[in-house]
């Protein structure tokens, strides 16, 4: 109690030296006191014990000379109040070390006089504000509040970037830094540059614009032995037309003072300027620079509404000084291993480097870290389950073998033996298939089923919509058929009676393998011994139902099969899953001729169609759905496009219609029309872009395409080109804009899905990334400000391999006591932290 008291002196009287200095040192009245009597009564009252005899001497003096005070010239009295200033930020800053820190003797100089001057709107907010809090000992978990000069209203806008201790400010990491700490002499400035130079005022003026009145204009020549510059800065506001403010501002750069400035050049048809500056008074120009920014690389933080810049540099700056606490929970081995800076310093660096070269050893120290915890809980998650061994007691593999029908591609191949050996491991496969459409990933899936079944388990493939399910059914059953396997299908449409008899079959074992919808994750689903999930189009599934598939087994293996492509980066640095990767089509395929028209080619389109349609083939016209909250109009326009088709310009096809209120069976009884060749042309919402295989379809009009995005315009042309004959896929569009015919642009160019994802990803910016894991603050990432990819890579492949270390050595992690905490901490936030959901 005693100690908060002394605290709560030294705020009011830092503060009243603030608002002293603010107003040009003019001795304030205040409510009681003038400044001076204010200063020279509290120096020399009994101070508390933490006061040194050096401290008190100091006191006395001060204390006797703001006696004088009136009488004194500005400078002296500027001079007074920085050395009053000086005295108290040290004995507050010792004040917090005796209480947290005892190692902490180092004594700052003075907080920056100048820079408080000049910055008058936060330095009278500071001094008006309501509500000041006592202050406490700096400590890792103190609430913000208690920081000098953070009143609980400011704390509380703290609050909005999720700021609410020291820790939370210290690992809240910039997401850039401006580069001021180079000095240059005036001869060698370069345009744009952000640099600072000293020099000393030649000329200082302030004045408001005639033509605004709104506008204050400080201008101030600044001149070193190789030449000047012009400084110039702009006040928008009537307090600064204020005389009083101008003549304040100019008593405190007087001609001749010595200053450093921060800022960037220009050089324009007056010479050069430096905009945008900072500038702090020196004693001589060897001084040293107090300020936050002027003469630092400054960083710039991920901020919100309401919260400037300044404010959380001086929130950071306040807790920097305990960063040095903070344990570093990775074993001095592995450090040295993998030569990382430690915790602490990474942390002090991140914020305020020395240099580019330890910011960016913070950077890779930090980036580490995240890739590193991430690794290990997905590590030990899995170390917690115990795999299913398959053991194989038939030979259904090399049957099938004999019956398939192709050869398997190289890359087929690659996928089956990455499976294989996933299966025989001691840890549950958990593996994404990624290819291109057409590329053959059901045949890799059914290896994988196939595995589960001879080793006596059973088997679950789950699609995202009944069309699909049911296309696995047909060919799958095909196959197994041959090999003597019972498989059902289930989903919502299936029948009462048969429902019944599946279920039972499954729950007594008797069916080895069950094909289906969301409909197998309903409670009534039970499965005798579950060994293997494979999850189609798993992008289409929510977490929740993909681990409610899982929980109907003890940890079955899990495999997902997607088409739509991840860009590489993101799944190598984000995935706890093992990808494989068919990069290969089957061969004979004919690359889809893909054509971008205007609507005046549309009888061109037409043409083809017919064409193609006398040669026995089929046609899927596409309509987008505009927005969800309109699905109702755009299946209306389906309809009505369908009516116009088959009326008007086919009159001679028959035309079949899928959208997505149509029943199930409505939707089968469409697809299998077309399947069967009884329509000749197939009118679709984007219900036919997940997986439908009709080989006989050749072309593909795709109206309004630059409403969809290029993934889903790649998965759409994946309906057609799925046999040996040449496909077209005709790509409508009026709209006019660049970026939407570039964008369009990329689908002609290229089939492989890869690079359209990547040039999609660039398009669109870097924003909305599905599969990452949405970490902090405004999206943010500490491993976007790695310089280079390559090196993001490298770092994450060493993370992997600590983290792998790690677990081999103790997979309790116990022995690392530190480490359990830290990791424990990550644990609970990447708990159920699936990446590709
Ligand atoms: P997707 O990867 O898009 O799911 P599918 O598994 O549906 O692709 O395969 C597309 C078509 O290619 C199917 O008709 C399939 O039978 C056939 N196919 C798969 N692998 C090969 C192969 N190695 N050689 C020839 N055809 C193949
Ligand atoms: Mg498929």
């Amino acid at each position: 109690m005693e100690s908060s008291t002394a605290h709560l002196d030294i705020n009011r009287l830092q503060q009243a030296l603030t608002v002293e200095a603010e107003r040009g040192f003019v001795n304030l009245q205040g409510r009681q006191y003038l400044f001076a009597d204010f200063l020279s009564l509290s120096l020399g009252q009994n101070l508390p014990p933490v006061w040194d005899s050096s401290d008190r001497l100091q006191a006395q003096t001060l204390s006797n000379q703001y006696a004088k005070y009136a009488s004194l010239p500005i400078s002296q009295r500027q001079h007074l109040v920085a050395e009053t200033r000086r005295l108290l930020y040290d004995v507050r800053r010792r004040e917090i070390a005796a209480a947290s820190a005892p190692q902490l003797t180092k004594k700052p100089k003075t907080e920056i006089l100048v820079k408080q001057a000049t910055k008058t709107t936060s330095a009278r907010s500071n001094s008006t504000q309501t509500g000041t809090t006592a202050l406490k000992p700096l400590s890792l978990d103190l609430n913000l509040q208690y920081l000098e000069g953070i009143s609980p209203k400011v704390a509380e806008k703290l609050t909005r970037l999720d700021l609410h201790t020291v820790e939370d400010v210290l690992n809240y990491y910039p997401r850039d830094h401006i580069d001021y700490a180079r000095q240059i002499e005036i001869r060698n400035l370069n345009d744009g540059e952000t640099v600072t130079v000293i020099g000393t005022i030649h000329r200082y003026s302030c004045f408001t614009s005639p033509k605004n009145p709104n506008l204050t204009i400080v201008e101030i020549i600044l001149r070193d032995r190789t030449g000047q510059i012009k400084l110039n800065r702009f006040w928008a506001g009537k307090r600064y037309s204020n005389r009083g403010w101008q003549e304040q501002q100019k008593r405190l750069y007087p001609q001749g003072a010595t200053v450093a400035a921060s800022g960037v050049v220009k050089r324009g048809k007056y010479g050069l300027t430096l905009e945008d500056f900072d500038i702090e008074v020196l004693d001589h120009s060897q001084d040293r620079i107090e300020s936050n920014t002027i003469g630092r690389v400054v960083p710039v933080y991920p901020l919100t509404e309401g919260i400037s810049p300044e404010l959380i540099r001086r929130v950071v700056i306040q807790c920097l000084p305990i960063a040095h606490k903070i344990a570093d929970p990775i074993p001095e081995k592995l450090r040295k291993d993998y030569q990382l800076i430690g915790l602490a310093e990474a942390i002090a660096q991140v914020h305020y480097p020395d240099d580019s070269e330890k910011l960016e050893a913070a950077i890779v120290r930090l980036t580490f870290d995240k890739y590193f915890y991430r690794r290990l809980v997905s590590l030990y998650r899995r170390n917690q389950q115990k795999a299913i061994q398959f053991v194989p007691r038939s030979h259904l593999i090399e049957k099938l073998e004999a019956i398939l029908p192709f050869q398997l591609t190289g890359a087929q191949n690659r996928s089956i033996s990455e499976i294989r050996a996933d299966l025989q491991g001691t840890t549950p496969m958990n593996r994404l298939v990624q290819g291109d459409v057409g590329s053959g990933k059901t045949i890799v899936a059914v290896y994988a089923l196939l595995a589960a079944i001879e080793s006596g388990y059973q088997a679950a493939l789950m699609a995202p919509t009944e069309v699909l399910a049911e296309q696995h059914y047909r060919k799958i059953v095909e196959w197994f058929n041959l090999l003597y396997i019972p498989v059902e299908l289930l989903t919502g449409s299936t029948r009462t009676a048969k429902r019944r008899e599946t279920l039972s079959q499954l729950e007594t074992g008797e069916l080895p393998l069950i094909i289906g919808t969301h409909a197998l994750i309903q409670d009534t689903v039970n499965f005798c011994r579950l060994g293997l999930a494979v999850i189609d189009e798993q992008h289409r599934f929510g977490r929740d139902q993909r681990s409610r598939l899982l929980q109907k087994g003890e940890d079955p293996h899990v495999l997902i099969m997607t088409a739509t492509p991840i860009p590489r980066t993101l799944y190598l640095t984000n995935s706890e899953i093992e990808v494989s990767i068919i990069d290969e089509l089957p061969p004979g395929r004919k690359p889809i001729q893909t054509t971008l028209l205007k609507p005046s080619q549309r009888k061109d389109a037409y043409e083809l169609m017919r064409r193609e349609i006398a040669q026995g083939r089929q046609v899927y016209i596409v309509f987008p759905l505009v927005e969800e909250s309109d699905k109702m109009e755009d299946v209306k326009a389906a309809i009505q496009e369908r009516e116009h088709l088959q009326s008007v310009v086919f009159p001679n096809f028959k035309i079949g219609l899928l959208h997505g209120q149509m029943t199930s069976s409505e939707k089968d009884e469409a697809i299998n029309q077309f399947r069967r060749s009884e329509t000749e042309i197939l009118v679709a919402t984007t219900v036919v872009e997940v997986g439908v295989d009709i080989p006989n379809a050749s072309v593909m009009l795709i109206e309004h395409a630059d409403r969809f995005g290029l993934a889903q315009l790649h998965q759409l042309r994946g309906r057609v080109g799925r046999g040996a004959a040449q496909s077209y896929c005709l790509l409508m569009s009026n709209a006019k804009s660049e970026v939407a015919q570039e964008r369009l642009k990329v689908l002609e160019q290229s089939q492989d899905g890869f690079f359209i994802a990547e040039r999609d990803f660039q398009l669109r910016g870097k924003g909305k990334d599905e599969g990452t894991e949405q970490s902090g603050h405004a999206g943010f990432s500490i491993e976007d400000r790695l310089s280079d990819e390559a090196k993001r890579l490298e770092l994450y492949q060493i993370a992997r391999e600590a983290a792998e270390r790690l677990i081999k050595k103790d997979s309790t992690l116990e022995s690392f006591p530190q480490l359990k905490a830290e990791f424990d901490h990550h644990y609970q936030r990447l708990q159920g932290g699936a990446i590709f959901t």
